[in-house]
């Protein structure tokens, strides 16, 4: 029956013969490990792949990173989302390239933007500690493994499995273990649709599969209802240039550039007597575009208006297509108006 203290064995063996080859393996570099935990924090592996080739040749060190202009640097971030992320890593980089990577637990932990699941990660794949890094995917599995019916949700679940797992944590694989974890969590234990049991190393003495509960286990908490806000977002061209403005320093896509855009549904005549009351002498509507974007509290529809103008406001930075390309990052909640 289902015990802990046999996950080592079973699983290591395992993840030597089905390991992904995936980027971040290729060497141990705590760099590496960390930029790619951090990305991979609500994103999926495929759509981070090109993102972490992209940000590791604009800045292959630390010290790149800590020296980084911030326009930069959310350029490189972009369309990846939450982009405190990237504000952090270059926060816990300025102290990284002044005193070096720490190499415990704790001394990782105290990074800006690293919490207990990055620093168990980094601390166990790059420097042989044996903590545990638990995440959802580590989670379902266990909560599956031994058919424990408490909301995985529940921060008293976490730390017991991290006090499970660092019981039994191999003391000379302990990065393979942790990556051992999450590469079943994300390949075989799957998070939705059936999990591939009959493939699974486990399954031998996994209690959800042996007891038919591999579909309502993990228990998981009722999805809360997101609000959703009508906005306006205006695409005032003149010429070849188009508006865009910086968002406030605080609240949701912080710092960012962003479309002009306003609260509520808007219509043409709104939409062209809003442009003509910024300065812009609007001209004529090419087309208008319903769009929808879904952050984690909050969906967004949107009404966009392509207008032509007349007049360069100075309210607005007026951007040219390359500068839109190389410059400027604007979230893809703004950016998916500019893909057709
Ligand atoms: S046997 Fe099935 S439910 Fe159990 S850990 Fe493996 S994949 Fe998950």
């Amino acid at each position: 029956m289902a015990d802990v203290k046999d996950l080592p064995g079973l699983l290591l063996p395992w993840y030597q013969q089905n390991k992904r080859d995936l980027p971040w393996r290729k060497d141990r570099q705590p760099y590496h490990v960390w930029l790619s935990e951090i990305m991979l924090q609500q994103t999926r592996v495929e759509a981070v792949r090109g993102y972490y080739a992209r940000f590791l040749e604009a800045l292959p060190t630390v010290r790149d990173l800590a020296l980084c202009p911030e326009e930069q640097l959310l350029k490189l971030w972009e369309g990846l989302g939450y982009y405190n992320r990237a504000r952090n890593l270059q926060k816990a980089a300025k102290t990284v390239a002044e005193t070096g990577f720490p190499d415990t637990y704790e001394g990782l932990l105290a990074l800006p933007g690293v919490g207990e699941y990055t620093a168990g990660a980094v601390a166990s794949i790059c420097f042989d500690r044996p903590v545990a890094a638990v995440d959802g995917n580590v989670l379902r599995v266990l909560a599956r493994f031994l058919a424990d019916e408490r909301p995985i949700i529940d921060p008293a679940v976490k730390k017991r499995a991290k006090a499970l797992l660092e019981a039994v944590y191999p003391a000379d694989s302990p990065g393979d273990f942790t990556q051992a974890l999450m590469e079943l969590g994300a390949t075989v234990c799957l998070p939705n649709g059936p999990p591939k049991c009959e493939s699974c190393p486990l399954s031998a003495r996994c209690r959800a599969r042996l007891e038919g509960k591999t579909d309502t286990l993990p228990v998981k908490p009722r999805k809360q209802q997101r609000k959703t806000e009508d906005r306006t977002v205006f695409l005032l061209r003149c010429g070849e240039k188009l508006a865009i403005e910086k968002r406030p320093d605080s609240g949701l896509l912080a710092g960012l550039w962003q479309l002009p855009n306003g609260h509520g549904p808007g219509t043409p005549e709104l939409a062209l007597a809003q442009a003509a009351k910024w300065g812009c002498e609007p001209h004529d509507i090419l087309s208008q575009r319903h769009k929808k974007h879904i952050f984690t509290h909050i969906t967004w529809e949107m009404e966009g208006f392509d207008i032509t103008c007349g007049r360069e406001d100075p309210r607005f930075v007026w951007a040219t297509p390359e500068e839109l390309q190389t410059k400027y990052a604007l979230p893809t909640a703004f950016r998916q108006f500019l893909e057709e």
